[in-house]
């Protein structure tokens, strides 16, 4: 069992209109009795990030409001693009930087990740960092290497003092929406290896405090055991983060 406090993300991706985001937040907040135990945040649509916000509100802010991108840049002629400052505005807390669609459907580079991830840490939110393998790398042996070099990358310039406002997501691209998930002895080296990978940039105290999440196919049936694992401090979650009945199975077997 990690030493650290679970965290644990919902990220809806571009699922739920208005009114099933808001109910989705207000089932959260009824039914999650483990807020002193388990850091909570859910990352819905943009259009909906106030009235999720405003439902959050209401449960009395046990679970964190997340927005899914953000622009480094303070304002200007970035068309389509939203602000840290607009997204703070409407009552964000965590900035989700490096996902894996983000990274291979919309084409992100390393270097536009760490971009907005030190802009949202300069803007004083958390910052939930997410790297991971392909198929592919995984089975050429490159694990450990591309989630080194992502986290390296992604952590650029990022300074000591902002380190605790600083989460590593590891999601294994394969694992992602596949239901197939890395086995609990695999996610819990990959953990080990990132830590390591901290520990190097910031010293072994800073890194011993960073919470690396799984992510990657987690359900209720399997989180228990992933979670139950020292280096793994709880998760980022997709699909199984859309049915409230689910979220609240993973978000209790986050509890240690
Ligand atoms: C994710 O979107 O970060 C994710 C892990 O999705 P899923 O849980 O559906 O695999």
């Amino acid at each position: 069992m990690s030493k650290r406090k679970p965290f644990v993300g919902g990220n809806w991706k571009m699922n739920l209109h208005g009114s099933e985001a808001q109910a989705l937040a207000s089932a959260l907040n009824a039914g999650f009795a483990h807020a002193a135990q388990v850091d909570a945040a859910v990352f819905p649509a943009f259009p909906y990030l106030a009235s999720v916000g405003a439902a959050l509100a209401a449960g009395g802010h046990k679970i964190k409001l997340g927005a899914q991108d953000g622009y480094f840049q303070p304002n200007g002629a970035f068309t389509g693009e939203v602000s840290l400052s607009m997204l703070k505005d409407v009552g964000v807390k965590v900035l989700l930087t490096g996902h894996s669609e983000r990274r291979h459907v919309l084409h992100e580079c390393d270097e536009l990740i760490n971009r907005k991830t030190r802009a949202g840490l300069d803007a004083g939110l958390e910052v939930i960092l997410c790297v991971g393998e392909k198929l592919e790398q995984r089975e050429q042996g490159q694990t450990d290497a591309i989630n080194a070099g992502q986290t390296a990358l992604g952590l650029a310039g990022v300074k000591a003092d902002q380190m605790s406002r600083v989460t590593i997501a590891y999601e294994p691209v394969w694992a992602i929406g596949t239901g197939k998930n890395a086995t609990p002895a695999d996610a819990q080296a990959a953990h080990v290896a990132i830590r390591r990978v901290l520990a190097g940039l910031y010293g072994d105290a800073i890194a011993q405090g960073v919470r690396i999440q799984y992510g990657g196919s987690v359900k209720p049936a399997n989180a228990k055991e992933l979670f139950s694992q020292p280096d793994i401090d709880g998760g980022l979650i997709g699909g199984a983060s859309l049915k409230a009945e689910d979220f609240l199975g993973i978000l209790n077997a986050a509890v240690k």
